[in-house]
């Protein structure tokens, strides 16, 4: 009898119980973080304000392995973990002789792979005493992510989402609400960057980089609150990693192993935590033919447009300047629909590995990513958030080019959530009012005029 099983799981007692840190494999050290006022390399009491130690040093650890705590492991087993699926009725539908497979973390509470950070980061801070943490939030799913483990650790949360999102996105910010954290619009009242821009444009519409000033303020000025990323830093993709080394240990397990590991990026949490764990066979020359494919948007096309360049994180010059490759911090991406993947630069490490070729990029436009999530929710059944028909435009192209070849080849993507809180963008595709953006070449050129000199 052929095998046609399509789900594969694990038992919870054998979920990882240590991250994997890719800094101790690196070929060559990643360049150093610098102070976003002196320029010069950030310390750890640089960030003490801002972050719990324990977060701190896992930035610059290069430990192989990292404990999970236990506490953390305890939350994670409320959805971890995840399930390793093979799409096999989207392979029958493209005819192609490839494998799909795909682990979903739409399973989360709020819906996506950020949780997994999300609780570790709460978890840290109230180990160290801290009572209230503060972050900001675009189209919701980060807010909503550590709403959530706020809840879980008994934290209070403050989160400043952009203005536009919070007038036309309400249903995240009530998820926030249930969970018991406060969501307020940005700009608000509540900080002094934020009360001169009122008093400047009591109109205005935000954007990510004043909503992260108003959330690291907010941080800097109490005693008793610290400040949250959702992505991009070096602790963000450790925790994410837990997603790649269950699916590592769910293949082994069958016997299969990935040719092709795709992921959408914005600061490249979910794709990096997906890939990782398999990187390291590339790294040590084990699997020296492992490919891996970061995904993004044709508007917000940082790997595949932007120069490798010292940037300011955010648009407030408030966060530290890294390495990376970055359309510039003032760069404002038009208004796709995969708002998490609207993000100016990338995380360092998918950066570094990029410039010394051991992942690729490529960049896709939104109507052919929703053709994809189409295609995968008539098939596979999950309506896809829009940020991850990025992944599944970039599978189902490679899982066609194995169709002309004849090649059999094994691709593994990361489903990094669902899109049940997005159905207004399906309704704009469904309807054919949805749009292609070029890219803004003028603008990138300007915001790239902005760099931040350093020696
Ligand atoms: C936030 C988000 C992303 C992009 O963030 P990364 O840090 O690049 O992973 C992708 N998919 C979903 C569903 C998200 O919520």
């Amino acid at each position: 009898m052929s095998d046609s099983t399509v789900k594969y799981t694990m038992q919870e007692r054998d979920m990882p119980r240590y991250w994997y840190n890719v800094q101790a494999d690196l070929p060559v050290p990643l360049a150093p973080a610098l102070h976003p006022g002196t320029g010069k390399p950030l310390t750890p009491p640089d960030l003490a304000p801002l972050f719990p130690m324990a977060l701190i040093m896992q930035e610059v650890s290069t430990e192989r392995y990292i404990e999970i705590p236990d506490e953390v492991r305890d939350v994670y087993k409320l959805w971890r973990p995840t399930t390793l699926f093979r799409a096999r009725r989207l392979e029958k539908a493209l005819g192609t002789p490839a494998k799909i497979f795909y682990k979903y973390e739409g399973v989360s509470p709020a819906g996506s792979h950020k949780p997994n950070t999300a609780v570790a980061q709460a978890y840290y801070n109230k180990k160290e005493g801290i009572k209230r943490m503060s972050t900001e939030t675009g189209a919701g799913q980060w807010g909503s992510a550590l709403a959530f483990a706020g809840a879980c650790f008994g934290l209070e949360v403050k989160v400043y989402m952009v203005r536009v999102s919070y007038d036309q996105k309400p249903y995240r910010r009530i998820m926030m609400e249930a969970w018991g954290a406060k969501c307020v619009p940005s700009p608000s009242p509540d900080t002094s960057v934020g009360r001169q821009m009122l008093a400047e444009d009591p109109k205005c519409p935000g954007s990510l980089g004043l909503a992260i000033s108003e959330a690291v303020e907010d941080a800097m000025s109490r005693e008793d609150t610290h400040y949250s990323l959702g992505s991009v830093l070096n602790h963000v993709l450790l925790h994410q990693t837990v997603i790649g080394l269950e699916a590592k240990k769910m293949m082994e397990e069958i016997g299969e192993y990935p040719d092709i590991i795709v992921g959408c990026v914005g600061g490249g949490s979910n794709s990096a935590g997906m890939f990782l764990p398999f990187l390291k066979d590339k790294l040590d020359g084990s699997k020296p033919n492992l490919r891996v494919v970061n995904v993004e948007p044709y508007s917000c096309p940082t790997l595949t447009k932007g120069p490798f360049a010292y940037d300011y994180g955010d648009s407030a010059k408030l966060a530290p300047i890294v390495k990376m490759y970055t359309l510039g911090h003032r760069y404002m991406p038009p208004p796709i629909h995969a708002g998490g993947l609207r993000y100016h630069g990338m995380s360092p490490i998918i950066s570094h590995l990029l410039k010394l070729g051991y992942v690729e990029a490529r960049a896709v436009h939104q109507l052919e990513t929703f053709e994809a999530g189409i295609l995968f929710a008539r098939t596979e059944g999950i309506l896809s958030a829009p940020e991850t028909m990025h992944a599944i435009r970039a599978a189902i192209d490679e899982a066609l080019v194995c169709k002309k070849t004849g090649e059999a080849k094994t691709i593994l993507f990361n489903h990094s959530g669902h899109g049940h809180v997005d159905m207004n963008a399906y309704d704009a595709y469904l309807s054919g009012k949805l749009q292609n953006y070029e890219y803004p070449s003028e603008k990138v050129k300007e915001a790239l005029a902005d760099l931040p000199r350093v020696s």
